[in-house]
């Protein structure tokens, strides 16, 4: 058992809830956070089992009002805050041509202003907390650490996702600004670039065998991911194996960016 503690946005369920449920089984602390109560309730309680492991607070990221809250409730109860997984997101279909002004401000505003704001808060706590340590030498006693989870589409367009897109390239951008402000302080910002991973993000294309075949033809591991599969990336660069590790982008994607040509179709 540790007495670490992580804070995972997007929590309820898909990629977050995995890695919380990594991080509960790793012996930490979390706090689950996410904007659905019922799910987020639920999740905390199968993770907790009893124990005073896992709680959940209600957070939608984008109202600072909301993230002021669950700094507040994390600090209320466990007294510290040692990484945070900036994990929730939404996808919004649309391009230039068709998506509303609203949507793509909400896109942007759940995915990267949300990174932006609970990053903020979660930082703020810890420098304050390293600036008040007297010996600074040693701050590699208590490895702070950030994760984004991004997206391969920090890198590799999809026209018709345009928000969602922009979003990601946008956070990957934070992730390396974030490293270079933070390193003098021994807070490491990293990212995680997941592919195809099967949670309801992905329902539509999991439904559909035409839509599937299409994203194994350029899957070369030649199956989607599953999201403890991005949970074990997240424990590694919360972690004191990643200790030298800041400003970079991990893609878990099966080999989807190294390729530049589709598969052949499967037998
Ligand atoms: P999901 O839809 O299964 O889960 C997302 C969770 O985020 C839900 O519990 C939802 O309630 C929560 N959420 C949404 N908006 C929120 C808000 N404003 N405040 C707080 N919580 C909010 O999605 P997932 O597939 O697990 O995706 C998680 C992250 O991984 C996202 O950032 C997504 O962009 C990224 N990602 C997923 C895939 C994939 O193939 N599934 C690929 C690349 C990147």
């Amino acid at each position: 058992m540790s007495d670490r503690v992580f804070i995972v946005t997007g929590a309820a369920k898909g990629i977050g809830f995995s890695c919380a449920q990594r991080l509960v089984d790793d012996g930490h602390n979390v706090v689950l956070a996410d904007r659905d109560s019922d799910a987020g309730l639920r999740a905390a309680r199968d993770l907790a089992d009893g124990t005073p492991r896992a709680i959940f607070v209600e957070c939608d990221v984008s109202d600072p009002l909301q993230v002021h809250n669950l700094i507040a409730e994390t600090l209320g109860a466990y007294g510290r805050i040692d990484g945070l997984v900036n994990n929730a997101g939404i996808a919004i279909k649309g391009g230039a041509l068709d998506m509303s002004v609203e949507d793509f401000d909400r896109n942007l505003s759940v995915n990267l202003r949300g990174a932006f704001l609970v990053s903020k808060a979660v930082v703020k706590h810890m420098v304050k907390e390293i600036e008040e340590r007297a010996d600074r030498s040693r701050l590699t006693d208590r490895p702070y650490a950030i994760v984004n989870m991004s997206s391969i589409n920090d890198t590799v367009a999809i026209p018709d996702y345009l928000a969602y897109t922009v979003s990601k390239g946008g956070l990957l951008q934070m992730t390396r600004a974030m490293s270079l402000e933070l390193a003098p302080y021994g807070i490491r910002v990293n990212a995680i670039g997941p592919g195809s991973i099967k949670t309801d993000m992905l329902a539509s294309v999991n439904a559909d065998p035409a839509a599937m075949e299409k994203v194994l033809s350029r899957t070369p591991l030649g199956r989607p991911g599953l999201p403890d599969e991005i949970a074990s990336v997240a424990a590694f660069l919360l972690g004191e194996d990643s200790s030298y590790i800041t400003g970079q982008c991990i893609y878990v994607d099966g080999g989807r960016l190294a390729m530049n040509y589709t598969m052949p179709k499967p037998d």
